[in-house]
């Protein structure tokens, strides 16, 4: 599994998975990942409703499932370069008449 703990000090854990089925990094949650369900099928249900199956450890890590990434509780883990005030500026950019 390509599980990386995001935070280890209170809150919800979650992790973050790359599907196979859509080659994306999901985010689930501790207790989702060891639910009977889960441990059953071999999926787990990401925070974005997606059911994750998950990439062996040979592949490289998804591109961040933008859904996960809004409804993740966690604060984010070292993602500088994707802050919203960067977003805001390209639409003013966009709003600018050349
Ligand atoms: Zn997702």
């Amino acid at each position: 599994m390509t599980a990386g703990r995001l935070n280890d000090d209170g809150g919800p854990d979650v992790l973050t998975l790359t599907s196979v089925l859509d080659g994306r990094a999901h985010k689930v949650t501790d207790s989702e990942l060891c639910a009977p369900h889960s441990m059953r099928t071999g999926r787990y249900a990401a925070l974005c409703g997606h059911l994750v199956a998950p990439a062996p450890l040979v592949e490289a890590a998804g591109v961040p499932c933008g859904r996960c990434v809004q409804l993740d509780p966690t604060p984010p883990a070292e993602e500088a370069t994707r802050r919203p005030g960067r977003r805001r500026g390209w639409g003013l950019r966009r709003m600018l008449p050349a």
